[in-house]
């Protein structure tokens, strides 16, 4: 019998507000473990929460984005819990009434584009931290973390593979970043993911019993730990066996997931609205404000970037991961350059060098203008394609420009015929063997000379020139 997983994934972002969801401590990560507190966050007695604006106006916008409808009422529940990293023994989250409902990410599978819905978009506050040091015969717990405000997304059970789960994941990240509510980074924690799944026979209706894996910190994490799971529960139910109802946890270092804790031990919260906020009401002023402040979303930007500058999707997909990278890539087409040329220096050099030092485009010391400036300078022949990545290398390390360090480097391209002739002569006469097989007929040769101008020119002759006069001595 043939199997296929049904997939919902619930995601949390860490909203990138500069205070609490509920009071107006500091968000900061890494600070002094308890020093960014205070009586409401700490769930002191008496302490009432006020809520943060701008953490309401972030869920918005992340709805307007996500295609969601933006509720006009939407209340607090406290969902009831006890565990040492929640002060209040209550979580301030959303149940009935959230804030945003419905809505879709768009992503690809096999080139076609296909739509994952949503159900609901909710905030929250986070928890605390506990820390479990094994030198000490007791645990401590941060509360710094506790209030910082939290985006719950759920998505219907429409993905039906890990690569979709990870494609969902990839897509909503890239949006969260161009919408600016979220750095994003996973092993941070400021994006986490519960993955929820379970597997039918193919054509079956009905869901199967499903299982949620927690703990996976990366996009690939997610697959691996959704690849282990669907094998799982396969193999039981072909084994004539059942799925228990169970949450696991996902284990980096086995890619297997293990059983934490079944249904039986699940949590009943017992929510109830929180009588010390008032319901919040959104009306379409506030929404069209938020609405004209959204930037063009990365869709529209991919397909912009096929149509007015000719890259491929492939092209136009890696420069509107990233909107500044996206930004950053437009700056310099607007210096004049062909975007095509623009599009393959950033993506062949100098993502490739960014990735490598684990950097992204606002680390970079070359300006716009100075990629354009070097593109240039290749076209106009005063140095050759392959010296410029000698050169790309050198701005990428100082930041200098590109005229600069070509003469100070000494890489102008010799372009004097006089000088390549002179040059070509000592190496035909240095190999008469090779000449005489060249002569023969083995033409192939011609890349040999080539190179070997190349070298005592150290590659700054125009290699242009250097075939054609090869080729008319050769003659
Ligand atoms: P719970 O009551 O356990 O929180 P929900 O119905 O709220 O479950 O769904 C939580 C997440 O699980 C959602 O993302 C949803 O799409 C997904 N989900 C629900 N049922 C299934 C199933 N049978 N298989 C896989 N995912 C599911
Ligand atoms: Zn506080
Ligand atoms: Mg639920």
């Amino acid at each position: 019998m043939q199997y296929e997983a049904v997939i919902g994934l619930e995601v949390h972002a860490q909203l990138s507000t500069n205070t609490k969801i509920f009071c107006r401590c500091s968000t900061n990560f890494g600070s002094e473990p308890n020093s960014q507190t205070c009586p409401v966050c700490l769930g002191l007695p008496g302490s009432l929460p006020v809520l943060n604006k701008k953490a309401v106006e972030f869920a918005i916008k992340t709805g307007l984005a996500l295609n969601s409808r933006i509720a006009s009422y939407t209340r607090f529940a406290r969902k009831n819990y006890f565990y040492p990293d929640l002060p209040k023994n209550y979580q301030i989250s959303q149940y009935e009434l959230p804030i945003c409902e419905g809505g879709y990410i768009e992503i690809s599978v096999d080139e076609k584009p296909k739509r994952i819905n949503l159900t609901r978009i909710h905030l929250e506050e986070d928890a605390g931290k506990n820390i479990h040091d094994a030198k000490n015969p007791f645990s401590l717990v941060d509360l710094n973390r506790t209030g910082v405000p939290l985006m719950e997304i759920v998505s219907e059970p429409d993905i039906r593979t890990p690569q979709e789960a990870s494609e969902y994941m990839k897509k909503l990240r890239t949006i969260l970043r161009y919408i600016e509510v979220c750095d994003g980074n996973m092993e941070q924690g400021s994006l986490r993911c519960d993955a929820n799944v379970s597997v039918r026979p193919v054509g079956q209706k009905e869901f199967g019993v499903k299982v949620e894996l927690k703990n996976m910190n990366s996009f690939k994490y997610v697959e691996k730990a959704l690849e282990y799971e669907i094998k799982r529960q396969i193999e039981i139910l072909q084994d004539g066996g059942k799925i228990i109802q169970e949450t696991r946890l996902f284990d980096a270092n086995s890619s297997r997931t293990y059983s934490m804790r079944s249904k039986e031990e699940a949590h009943d919260y017992r929510y109830f609205p929180d009588p010390d906020l008032v319901p919040v009401i959104i009306n379409d002023e506030m929404i069209q404000e938020i609405m004209s402040g959204l930037p063009e979303l990365p869709d529209k930007k991919i397909s912009r970037f096929i149509t007015d500058y000719n890259l491929t999707n492939y092209d136009a997909e890696i420069l509107a991961s990233d909107k500044y990278l996206a930004g950053w890539f437009e700056e310099v087409v607007r210096c004049g350059v062909n975007p095509k040329t623009a599009a393959n220096w950033i993506i062949n050099e100098l993502l490739k060098f960014l990735n490598e030092d684990d950097k992204t485009i606002s680390d970079t010391p070359i300006k716009p203008q100075q990629l354009a400036n070097l593109i240039r300078m290749i076209e106009k022949g005063v140095i050759s394609g392959k010296i410029a990545k000698t050169v790309f290398h050198e701005m990428y390390q100082t930041g200098n420009e590109p005229d600069a360090i070509v003469t100070q480097k000494g890489l102008v391209q010799i372009s004097d015929t006089e000088t390549i002739q002179k040059t070509i002569d000592e190496i035909l006469a240095a190999n008469p063997k090779e000449v005489e097989r060249y002569k023969n007929g083995e033409t192939k040769l011609l890349g040999f000379f080539a190179g070997q101008v190349m070298k005592v020119t150290k590659g700054k002759a125009n290699p242009q020139m250097v075939n054609e006069i090869l080729k008319k001595r050769l003659s």
